[in-house]
Order: structure tokens, then C-alpha cells, then sequence
């Protein structure tokens, strides 16, 4: 009875976040966070000041070689996993961790020390330890008018097939040196230049046992109502080559190698804070990076907010309201199903390594981890958080459908004067970017039907912000009829066709608030394969299906409200 007392006990205080004792330990670490610290303590001198030139910077800053360097470094510490030895100097959690902090107090010292560094510590038992810490690097924003931070992190504890063996080898290369390396050679480059808002470079710990380290510090920062603008999450960032049972929605194949794909994953649909920050990830991408890239990338926004049955980082800080998302390479090597006999897959297990040596010279001249595609990881994190640091704040708005487009009405206490229109249709990405002049004007989309629209302002360097959250054209068109409509309207999947997951969506009126509405999903011969349940919002309402991967076909999704059939629509799954 003990036995299982205290195993219930153990669960409970997993799922109670029951970690205690948070401290910043990075010098004025506190104060920088909050935005409360004199600007002139941390300033350049001469700073570059152009944006152009700071992204330029980056692009070329970054070095697939110093990404490497760091790699083979992580790999020696042989064991990362959580609860492994902090006391040694060259092995376990704690070398690893007071190594990482010993390369960030060096690119703050060839950067007149503006990098401010040290942990985030807490307390809670993971793997039989009852302390731990992310490593920490602030680099403080120039302008404290804005409190609002960024975070760029990627887990750094590693993990073999049993979740809290802390004696096997346990490089943990792809699974994530590959996210801590990207962050860790962000804060060397970007610590070069000067940003007006502050960026906190983090690499976490606790993640393989249930994402410790980032609850902790998304807890922290909620409990002291810190501002956290964006968080870009790293998790599996490196890897190129497929394995037998990559995580849905997986590769094409088993050793498929793709180095030109990364997956932008987010949690919601329509009007989803985390989704706008992926949405926004990748036009920086396409605007500041892809015209001049020597390998153009393709960045993929996923519908899901991770891969089916997996989690991140990410989860934490989002379901605290804070915008959150994680970048995954295209081709995983595996799912993590390690107990399974038949897995033969390198993720979560001792064989997760840095590559092998092909010709006996004991040097490895065979990668696991590419570090040019880990390197254009890197500068599509940086752009878009350098672009977040240095741009302008957001603008609110409102849009309305008049007969020959758009109208839109901007209210902007910084009067930035152009604007950029962000359309969406029928896919988590968007379709159309519309520039315009003002504060006032009707637009055309170029697109038709039921449509989502957001807006960001673009200042004088011609960067842009954030995109507001969305307006559904379709919900200000129904409001607007002279009597409201008279019934729900079921909207077609996005995306249409899809592999992995889809969101359903539908409009509802008013009256219909608080009802129960069911989506019912059938195949071509009416058996029902799901039923999900929805509390009717007024306006647009949303779930997301998952339907697990591998199925193809056409199927059906009924809305059902107060055992009222009220439609029914065709969707098709493809992989
Ligand atoms: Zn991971």
C-alpha cells in the first residue's frame, strides 16, 4: 500500500506542478527580465544600427563549423539525462550545464560582457533529483519602454530507452544537442549587435520527463507577470535522414533524406496567437532571408501543435497564453517507441550519436546531424527574433466585407503609417500579403469566400510586427445581415486534402451559445471512427482532428448540435 501511495503521490505532484524554490541566478537577471534596468548599463559601443545590416550579420554569422564544435563538446558529457551526475567536471547533467554557461560568459566577453548569464533554477524530483537548471544568456534590450521579451530555447538534457537511466551513454545528438547547439551559436552571433527589445537564450532541462524546465520558468514568468513576446522552441533540429517509424506526420520512406524542410509546429486555428508567430517565422523567412539563399528552405506550418502524440517545449508557455512554438527537421529518426522489440530507430536511445567512422581513423566522417541544414536552423530563428527585437510594436484593427473588397480600419498609437494585410483561406498558411498606405482603406484580397485576415505594421526600416490576432470575414459578414442567421454553417477542413491532422470549423449565431455540439466523423460506408465534442462558441468555432497517419480516403464530418444534424462535408486524407 505504501508502495502505491507514494507512486500516486509522484503523480500527483507531476501533474500539480509541484516545483518550488524558482530562482534567476544571473546577475540583475530579475530586473532585466521585468524591464526594470537602466539602458546605458548594458549599451555598445558604436553599435551597428542599420536592421539590414544586423540580419546580414546574422546570415552570415552563423557557422555550421561552430555548430559542430559544440556538438562533438555535448557529446562527450555521455550522459545528460536529468538526473544524472551534477558533481563531475567532464561528465553528466551538471558538466554539461556549467560547460554551456562557460561559452555564454565567453561570447558576453568578446562582447564588452552585455550577455548576462547564469540559471534558472528550481526544485522538484525528476529521475530521484530534486534540483535542476536551465542555463540562461540575457541580452538586454536597448529600449525598456517595451517590457516584452523573446526566448529562443531547445532542451538540452538527453535520454536512452529507460527515462531515468543515468549511467548509459546517452549523446542525445539529434534529440537535442542539435536544438541546444542552434541556441547556443544564436547567442554568440547575436550578442554582437544591439536589440531595443531583450532576447533570453535558454536551454532547458527536464524535457524528456515531462517538459520541467520550460513549466517551470512559463510558471515563474506567469507568477511575476513577466511579458514574453514569442518563444521559438528547437527540439529535434538537425537530422536529415528518415527512420522506420519517424512521428507522424513523418518522412516519405526510411533513409529519405531531406535538408531543405523544416516543420513549424503551433497550437490552434483560427485566431491563434501561437499560429500568427509561426505564420510570422516564416514570412521573415521568405523576406529577409530567401531572396539571397544560397539553399531556400522550405518552411512548413503545421496544423497540429506537435507530432501526433508527441509534446515540447512549447506546450508549457502557450497554455499560459504566451505565443509558443517549436521548429522539428522534416525526417525524424524514429517516434521515441523504444519498448517496442522492433525498434530500431537512434531517438531516445544510446545510439542517438554524433555519426560514425566510416574509414578507421577515429575520426566520425559519416553525420547524423547536418550542420549546414542546422545552420540555416539557426539563421531562421534568428531573423525572425532579431526582426521581433528590432521592429515595431502591433497595431490593432478592424475589417469588414464591402462590395469591392476589404475594408479596413487600423488604430496605431504609434502612427507607423503602412500597414501589411495578412490573408488566409483554406490552410494554416497564409495566401496573400497586401501592403497599404494609412489608416483607412478597402482592399481587394485576391481571394474569395470565407477568409481570415490579421495586420501588421511595417516601420520606416521596412520591418514588420507580429500580425494582430485574426478577424474572420465570414462571422462580421454574417453579423452584418439585417436579422443574423438563422442556423449554424459547417466550413470546409483546412487543410483540404491533409495528412496528419485537419481543423473543422463552424459558425455559429449568437442564440446557439453554450450548446453541445458534436463533430461526428464517418468513412464512405457511415461507421462512425469519431465523435468530438464542442461547447458552441458565438462566431467561429473550431477543433482539430487527428486521424493518425498512414490512412488515405475520402471521409465525412457531420455537425451535430442538440442531436440535430445540421451538415455534412466531404474531406480528403492524403500522405
Ligand atoms: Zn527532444
Amino acid at each position: 500500500m505504501r508502495t502505491r501511495l507514494l507512486l500516486l503521490l509522484t503523480l500527483i505532484s507531476a501533474f500539480s506542478f509541484g516545483q518550488t524554490n524558482f530562482k534567476v541566478q544571473v546577475p540583475n537577471g530579475m530586473n532585466l527580465l521585468m524591464g526594470n534596468y537602466n539602458p546605458a548599463d548594458y549599451t555598445q559601443n558604436s553599435p551597428i544600427t542599420a536592421p539590414s545590416a544586423i540580419l546580414t550579420g546574422i546570415q552570415n554569422g552563423v557557422q555550421a563549423d561552430s555548430l559542430f564544435q559544440i556538438l562533438l563538446k555535448l557529446e562527450s558529457f555521455e550522459n545528460r539525462n536529468t538526473g544524472s551526475d551534477t558533481l563531475s567536471a567532464t561528465t553528466g547533467i551538471g558538466a554539461a550545464r556549467n560547460w554551456i554557461e562557460s561559452k555564454f560568459q565567453d561570447y558576453s566577453a568578446r562582447n564588452e560582457n552585455r550577455l548576462q548569464t547564469g540559471f534558472f533554477q528550481f526544485d522538484i524530483n525528476v529521475c530521484n533529483m530534486t534540483r535542476h537548471k536551465n542555463v540562461m544568456a540575457i541580452l538586454p534590450g536597448t529600449d525598456t519602454s517595451n517590457k516584452s521579451f523573446i526566448i529562443i530555447e531547445g532542451h538540452f538534457d538527453s535520454r536512452c530507452e529507460t527515462a531515468c537511466d543515468v549511467l548509459c551513454d546517452a549523446p542525445g545528438m539529434e534529440d537535442n544537442a542539435s536544438g541546444t547547439a542552434l541556441v547556443m551559436e544564436l547567442a554568440r552571433v547575436m550578442s554582437q549587435y544591439s536589440f531595443p527589445q531583450t532576447i533570453v537564450f535558454m536551454p532547458t532541462t527536464g524535457e524528456e520527463q515531462g517538459l520541467y524546465g520550460a513549466l517551470s520558468f512559463a510558471i515563474f514568468a506567469q507568477q511575476n507577470n513577466l511579458q514574453i513576446e514569442a518563444v521559438l522552441n528547437n527540439d529535434v533540429i538537425g537530422g536529415i535522414i528518415c527512420g522506420n517509424t519517424a512521428s507522424p506526420p513523418g518522412c516519405p520512406f526510411p533513409d529519405h533524406i531531406d535538408s531543405t524542410q523544416t516543420r513549424l509546429y503551433s497550437h490552434g486555428g483560427f485566431n491563434s496567437v501561437s499560429k500568427m508567430l509561426a505564420r510570422f517565422i516564416k514570412m521573415e523567412y521568405e523576406d529577409e532571408v530567401l531572396p539571397n539563399a544560397a539553399v531556400p528552405m522550405n518552411l512548413s506550418i503545421m496544423s497540429a501543435e506537435d507530432r501526433t502524440g508527441r509534446g515540447g517545449d512549447h506546450i508549457p508557455f502557450r497554455f499560459r497564453g504566451y505565443p509558443a512554438m517549436r521548429f522539428t527537421s522534416a525526417n525524424e529518426h524514429g517516434d521515441a517507441g523504444v519498448t517496442d522489440p522492433n525498434y530500431h530507430d537512434r531517438q531516445h536511445t544510446t545510439a542517438d550519436i554524433l555519426g560514425v567512422d566510416t574509414d578507421g581513423d577515429n575520426q566520425i566522417d559519416s553525420f547524423y546531424v547536418d550542420f549546414n541544414y542546422l545552420s540555416r536552423n539557426a539563421v531562421i530563428n534568428g531573423t525572425a527574433a532579431a526582426v521581433l527585437a528590432l521592429g515595431p510594436e502591433q497595431p490593432s484593427f478592424t475589417a469588414a466585407p464591402v462590395p469591392n473588397g476589404i475594408q479596413v480600419q487600423v488604430t496605431d498609437p504609434n502612427n507607423y503609417g503602412t500597414y501589411r494585410l495578412v490573408v488566409r483561406t483554406n490552410s494554416p498558411d497564409y495566401d496573400t500579403l497586401i501592403i497599404f498606405q494609412g489608416t483607412q482603406a478597402t482592399i481587394d484580397p485576391g481571394v474569395g469566400g470565407a477568409m481570415f485576415v490579421s495586420l501588421a505594421a511595417v516601420d520606416g526600416n521596412q520591418l514588420e510586427s507580429l500580425p494582430n490576432e485574426e478577424i474572420s470575414l465570414l462571422s462580421v459578414g454574417i453579423e452584418e445581415e439585417s436579422d443574423g442567421p438563422s442556423m449554424p454553417t459547417l466550413l470546409q477542413n483546412r487543410p483540404n486534402p491533409f495528412d496528419d491532422a485537419t481543423i473543422i470549423g463552424f459558425n455559429a449565431p449568437e442564440r446557439y451559445t453554450g450548446k453541445g455540439a458534436i463533430i461526428r466523423i464517418t468513412d464512405v460506408n457511415g461507421k462512425v471512427l469519431s465523435e468530438i465534442p464542442k461547447a458552441v462558441e458565438s462566431g467561429i468555432n473550431e477543433i482539430l482532428y487527428q486521424h493518425g497517419f498512414g490512412v488515405e480516403g475520402v471521409f465525412f464530418y457531420t455537425l451535430i448540435i442538440n442531436e440535430e444534424v445540421i451538415d455534412t462535408k466531404k474531406m480528403v486524407f492524403a500522405y
